[in-house]
């Protein structure tokens, strides 16, 4: 089981779950590149499935 926060990339503090920076490293919030990236392939993959099942359920009617 994997806990609850994660260590910033840059200064090893402590920060959220999900996050790979810490506030003070990243103040503007922007965003960093191996959750970013994560949430890019999960988003993709949503939107393939939306697609192939409105497809699917185009097809049907
Ligand atoms: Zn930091």
């Amino acid at each position: 089981m994997r806990r609850l926060y994660d260590r910033c990339i840059r200064c090893g503090a402590r920060v959220p779950w999900g996050r790979s920076v810490c506030r003070s490293c990243n103040p503007a919030g922007l965003p960093a590149p191996s959750p970013s990236q994560y949430h890019a392939t999960v988003f993709i993959s949503v939107l393939l499935v939306l697609t192939g099942m409105a497809v699917f359920f185009l097809l049907r009617a």
